[in-house]
């Protein structure tokens, strides 16, 4: 994903807080609350010093009741505390994760594919979890851990400034071990993170990729490849794990040492009478409320740091891909689909279209053909929109695609792939997508699309298995045209959809897409057989990302030029 950042993550902050901002101000007012109790202990500590060093019963009485209305206080705190912060968490995760996953499916197909799926499971997952820990459930740990450092540091002032200048004195050693250290933890944390993004996209191609593994029989790879991942995450893990506990021993010494000097200097001054014991051990009480935000303060402030950066990664990869100078919308193909001197590159070096002009006439069929790499689905993806960067011009209906909203595309185009994204439910709401059809529509759609067969054996509630596994490669693609007929697209892109298909079948479906009259349909295909070519209106040939040919199958083999070599290779 991109560096780019903008305005450091604002839009995501935001999504923290919608319909969340009372249960954030009383987190707030109820941390701040638990804040000044600390304190207010420490100075009960003081209190009972001074009483046992020379007060009356009545004096212990009054502190008794005033110790139990501190206990209540601290207790109706807590509770209400951990209500609206839960709640707080709840809502705002929850508002976190819709917003990325609506960011993330706004992205255009094009600048979706820039980025490795893992990244975005990585970001619904891995990074959530650590927006949550160390971003959101830690501001309020932050703004309690300063507040009483504070507030303590003002009351010790108050008690007496030459213990304070002392304790300030002291605490330049823990700060010290401190900032050594803190970035070092940061470091480390951030590198588990790598780590384990890199561990989950690793687990899910060996586990995505099984059979092949299985078939090539390189399970023994596999593990070891998977051996030596889980190696590098323990690791680093256990360095880590290792500098945390160096850290508690050093930061307790540290502890130790600024405490021992609190009392030293503390008894020196009680017995020159300038303070109280009450004073001493209020000191060393409010000691531990300014050496924990000491020892903790950098690595949290660092992981916090890490957490904005996981956002702000999200909102610039997502933002790279909207659409606002794309306003205009496309409503039909009446006027064909025209490419014009069109060259295109996916990456700088290397042109993948050259200087294409090639005109689709409305309700026509076309056969694409052409050696691999040709560019054939590349002009397709043109057609999709998804990637504007184009020279020339793509226009649909006259409108140049360019600045077409990709929703509208979609609203006239549909694509087949090679690969049909069938979901494990019936086959009936697989052809609907989602969606409700009024039944005549859906049963129109699935007999021109040639499921009739399937359906009468087997009924609409047919359970099409995980990934379509309990469906043939013809019935995916069959369900695929079924589809795009139910929405009324009326262009329909195919991607070597049948390539997969024996040749039987690889007919019938070709078949099936010419047998739908008034559609415009593009057929990229390989498969260059007489009685299926000879059926479309126009045959593309492509080599080396120029149009070489165009024509009708018996022109095209009358010329006897590139197609037709080509035909003849394919019948070797
Ligand atoms: P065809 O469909 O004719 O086999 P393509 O249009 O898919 O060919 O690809 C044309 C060229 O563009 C190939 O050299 C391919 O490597 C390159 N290419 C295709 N898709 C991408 C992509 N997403 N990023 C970079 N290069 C690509
Ligand atoms: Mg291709």
């Amino acid at each position: 994903m991109s560096k780019k950042s903008s305005g450091a993550a604002k839009r995501y902050r935001e999504s923290f807080f919608a319909k969340n901002k009372l249960n954030y101000a009383l987190t707030i007012i109820t941390t701040i609350g638990s804040s000044i109790l600390s304190v207010v202990l420490a100075s009960f500590l003081k209190g009972l010093m001074d009483l046992a060093g020379g007060g009356n019963m009545e004096q212990l009485k009054r502190f008794f009741i005033l110790t139990i209305a501190l206990l209540v206080g601290y207790g109706v705190d807590f509770l209400i505390l951990r209500t609206v912060k839960y709640n707080f968490m709840k809502k705002a995760v929850e508002g976190y994760r819709n917003k990325a996953f609506a960011d993330i499916t706004a992205r255009s197909i094009g600048s979706f594919g820039k980025d490795n799926s893992s990244n975005y499971i990585s970001a619904l997952t891995n990074d959530v979890t650590s927006i949550e820990n160390n971003y959101l459930l830690v501001q309020f740990d932050l703004l309690e851990q300063i507040l009483t450092a504070v507030l303590a540091l003002g009351l010790m002032i108050y008690y007496s400034w030459s213990m304070t200048l002392v304790v300030i004195v002291l605490c330049i050693l823990p700060i010290a071990v401190s900032m050594v250290f803190g970035s070092k933890v940061a470091k480390q944390e951030q590198e588990i993170s790598d780590r384990n993004a890199g561990f989950m996209a690793m687990v899910k191609d060996l586990l995505s990729g099984f059979g092949v593994v299985k078939s090539f029989q390189a399970q023994t790879e596999a593990t070891a490849l998977y051996g030596e991942k889980n190696h590098e995450l323990e690791q680093i893990k256990c360095k880590r794990r290792k500098t945390t506990q160096l850290i508690q021993i050093i930061s307790m010494m540290a502890g130790f040492l600024v405490q021992m000097g609190v009392f030293i200097f503390g008894a020196y001054l009680a017995i020159e009478g300038q303070i109280t014991a009450g004073v001493v051990v209020a000191f060393v009480q409010m000691m531990n409320y300014i050496l924990s935000p000491i020892n903790q303060l950098p690595v949290l402030l660092a992981n916090r740091k890490a957490a904005i950066g996981l956002m702000e990664k999200l909102e610039a990869c997502c933002e790279e891909s909207n659409e606002k100078e794309r306003q205009e919308t496309v409503d039909n193909v009446a006027e064909g689909i025209r490419f014009e001197h069109v060259s295109f590159s996916y990456e700088e070096e290397k042109t993948v279209l050259k200087d294409v002009s090639v005109n689709f006439e409305a309700g026509k069929s076309y056969a694409i053909v052409g050696g691999s790499g040709s560019g054939k689905s590349t002009m397709l993806n043109l057609i999709m929109g998804s990637y504007p960067e184009y020279e020339g011009s793509v226009t649909m209906g006259d409108k140049e695609l360019k600045k077409v909203n990709t929703d509208s595309i979609f609203d006239l185009v549909s694509v087949i792939q090679q690969n049909v994204f069938i979901f494990d439910d019936t086959i009936r709401r697989n052809i609907c997508m989602f969606k409700e059809f009024p039944d005549e529509l859906v049963e129109s759609a699935a007999v021109r699309a040639g499921l009739k067969n399937l359906i009468r054996e087997n009924g609409w509630d047919y359970d099409c298995g995980e990934g379509g596994s309990h469906l043939s490669g013809g019935e995916k693609q069959r369900i695929a045209i079924a589809r795009s007929l139910l929405r009324k697209s009326q262009v329909l892109l195919a991607d070597e959809a049948t390539s997969a298909l024996d040749a039987e079948t690889a007919d019938s479906v070709t078949n099936a897409i010419l047998d739908i009259e008034g559609l415009t349909r593009l057929v990229v295909t390989h498969k260059l057989e007489e009685k299926t070519l000879t059926r479309f209106d126009g045959i593309v040939v492509m080599r080396n990302g120029r149009v070489e040919e165009i024509g009708t199958f018996e022109e095209l083999m009358e010329k006897k030029e590139y197609f037709y070599s080509l035909y003849q290779v394919s019948r070797e």
